[in-house]
Parts: C-alpha cells; sequence; structure tokens
C-alpha cells in the first residue's frame, strides 16, 4: 500500500470490512497540517479495490489543496465505499460506516459527495458526530455553483476581456447538483447554454426552464464556445478531449477535471484557459466547514466571494510567467501546505 500512498503524500489509509452489512470502505487522510480532514464519501461501483484506493486518495489530495487554497482551517481526506453488486441494506451499510468514522475520533469529517445524499449522512450522524451535510445542515451544492459562477466571470474577464456574461456561450456537461444550479445561475445572467446528461430528462428540464440547446454527452467536448464547463465526473480533460475541444475557458466544478497534469499543459498550449478544479470548487467545502464550526453566513460568503480573487492570482501570474494555471495553482497549494 506505501507505493500508493507515498507519490501523493498521503498520510493514512484506513480500510473497514464490515460482514454482517457487507461495508467495504476506505478514508484517505492527505494532510491535518491545518485542522482535521474533511471531504466527501463517494458511494459508487469500482472494477477493484486498487481502483477505489487510489480514488480515495487522489480525492483527498484534492481536498487538501482545496482547503489551503481557500483558507480554511480544515485538512484533505476523502471516503470511498465500494457499492456492493448484489442487494444490501443501506441503513446498515451506513451505520456500519458511521461507526468507522467514528473510531477515528475526529480525525475525518464525512459530507456528501457522488452516490451519497442528505440521508445517508443522517443514518451517518445516529454514530457519530463527525459529519457534516446532513438535511439539518444543507446541501452545499448551491454553495459550490455561487463559487464556480464567480470563478466562470473571473477567468471570461481574464481570457475574453468581457465584464459580463450576457451572450457568452457555455457548454455545460453535468446537471446534478451543482450543474443543474449553476446552469439557472448563468442563465440568469445572460449566458448562451448548451448542456449534455446522460440523463435525458435533466436535459430536457434545462431545455424548458433555461431555452438551452441539448449536445450528445460524447460530442459536448466539440462544441464552438467560449467556456466549457465540466460539472459531472473528474477525468474528462484528457489526451482525446483536449484536442476536441473548441473554447477558451475550461471552469466547471468537477473534481479531478484533468486526467493526468500534462493535460493542463495541452490546455496552456492550445490557448484555453484553465481554472483548476479545485480552486474554483470550493464553494461546497466553505460551507460545509464553516456551517459545521457554527461560522456566520457573512463569513461564508466572503470567503467563497474570494475564490476569485484567488484565480485572479492564478490566471495573472501564469499569464506573467507564461506556464499552465495548473503548476501555479499546485505551486502555491504545495507551498502553503509543505511551507516550501
Ligand atoms: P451529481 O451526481 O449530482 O451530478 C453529476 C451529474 O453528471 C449527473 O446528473 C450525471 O448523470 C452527470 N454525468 C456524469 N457523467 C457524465 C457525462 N460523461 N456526460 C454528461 N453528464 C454526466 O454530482 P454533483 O454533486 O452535482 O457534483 C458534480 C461534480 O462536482 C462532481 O465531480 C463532484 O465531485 C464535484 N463537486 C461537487 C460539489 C458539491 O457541492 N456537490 C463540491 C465540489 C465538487
Amino acid at each position: 500500500m506505501f507505493q500508493f500512498m507515498q507519490p501523493d503524500r498521503v498520510s493514512d489509509l484506513h480500510f473497514k470490512y464490515d460482514p454482517v452489512s457487507g461495508l467495504r470502505a476506505i478514508i484517505a487522510i492527505h494532510n491535518t497540517r491545518f485542522g482535521p480532514a474533511l471531504g466527501g464519501c463517494r458511494f459508487i461501483h469500482y472494477a477493484s479495490t486498487e481502483q477505489a484506493v487510489t480514488d480515495a486518495i487522489r480525492l483527498a489530495k484534492g481536498m487538501s489543496y482545496k482547503a489551503v487554497m481557500a483558507g480554511i482551517e480544515q485538512g484533505g481526506g476523502k471516503s470511498v465505499i465500494i457499492k456492493p453488486d448484489t442487494q444490501f441494506d443501506p441503513e446498515a451499510l451506513f451505520s456500519a460506516f458511521g461507526h468507522f468514522v467514528n473510531e477515528l475520533n475526529g480525525r475525518y469529517i464525512t459530507a456528501i459527495d457522488a452516490g451519497t445524499t442528505a440521508h445517508e449522512m443522517d443514518i451517518i450522524r445516529r454514530h457519530t458526530a463527525h459529519v457534516t451535510s446532513t438535511t439539518q445542515e444543507g446541501n452545499p451544492s448551491g454553495y459550490t455553483a455561487q463559487g464556480v459562477l464567480a470563478g466562470i466571470q473571473s477567468a471570461v474577464k481574464h481570457r475574453l476581456g468581457r465584464l459580463s456574461l450576457e451572450g457568452v456561450s457555455v457548454a455545460l456537461q453535468g446537471l446534478g447538483n451543482v450543474g443543474f444550479l449553476l446552469a439557472e445561475m448563468l442563465h440568469e445572467a445572460g449566458a448562451r447554454l448548451t448542456v449534455s446528461d446522460l440523463d435525458q430528462s435533466k436535459v430536457k428540464a434545462a431545455m424548458e426552464r433555461f431555452g438551452a440547446t441539448a449536445s450528445d454527452p460524447d460530442t459536448i467536448y466539440q462544441t464552438p464556445c467560449d467556456v466549457f464547463s465540466p460539472c459531472g465526473l473528474g477525468g474528462v480533460i484528457n489526451q482525446t478531449t483536449t484536442q476536441q475541444l473548441r473554447c477558451s475557458v475550461v471552469a466547471g466544478s468537477a473534481n479531478n477535471q484533468l486526467a493526468r497534469p500534462e493535460d493542463g499543459n495541452t490546455l496552456f498550449e492550445r490557448h484555453i484557459l484553465y481554472a483548476p478544479d479545485y480552486v474554483i470548487n470550493a464553494g461546497g467545502l466553505i460551507y460545509a466547514s464553516l456551517h459545521h464550526r457554527h461560522a456566520k453566513n457573512s463569513l461564508i460568503n466572503s470567503k467563497i466571494n474570494h475564490i476569485a480573487h484567488t484565480l485572479e492570482q492564478i490566471f495573472d501570474d501564469a499569464s506573467s510567467e507564461h506556464c499552465p494555471t495548473s503548476q501555479v495553482a499546485d505551486r502555491m497549494a504545495e507551498s502553503r501546505l509543505y511551507g516550501y
């Protein structure tokens, strides 16, 4: 296992198998220099345990970078529950997971992620206090969308010199919790939308409500537009899609958008401005962390508004150094995290 941990400097990996509920879960804690690790619980199918471990590590690292760039006193962690292929009892499974989180005594705080909702967080809450985004605490997705909107405005201003989103064309991939709210905000700001989702009912709803144009999920990358906004799953900016994109800006909510670091370099070479994912999508973490600590709404909003300012700094540094924004953001995050 250490060969998985060393390259990404992840500090702990915790495994739990519960024979009664069938729970197979992994908690990855990347770094706790600035506080306990906070990050969502992903509940999806994995082809292998190795794939689940790799996902947990990559996501945990992203959370450390996200927290440090957002100025949140939280470390980075993430958990994955391998979704069973056979029938299971969700109550028993998430209860067992709640006990697992509790055993770490607050070193890791869980939250929602792909495949989990406030309902599962409520089950977990019965067994541990170290959980956010329960029904009582609220869904962080609106805060994530708010930060992404501010980030898109900042990227459009930097690359296209436009101060408003009126008439700006956006190809939006993924109309889930964040994507649908973002589509609504973009529509209200006057943007023209092309959308895709694997679920056609969501596409239909966006067409009806926001006058969006539908795109096939496989061809959305080729849509001529000002902004491509990935709000589905990660790894969508890769060797193939970087050549297909016909946009000026990539800015969306998905975690781990770049399949490999080199893909950030290709975007730069193609003169596409990339808003680093862990900077632009920090709104949900800001909300979850500060709300959990009973902070005032004004502080939450000011931290979310600061996302645009951090991006401006990254864009300016990358322009003056003539290098990819992904490299500038990594360097800033690592210097804050490791003190060099
Ligand atoms: P979600 O599961 O509610 O929505 C994802 C949507 O994307 C679904 O509707 C799904 O059908 C669609 N999708 C998946 N793959 C697709 C593809 N190839 N083409 C088109 N559509 C596709 O998830 P969410 O909570 O909206 O989060 C979206 C992304 O943002 C995820 O990567 C998540 O990790 C990240 N993120 C979310 C939050 C948050 O507050 N929810 C915070 C930070 C980052």
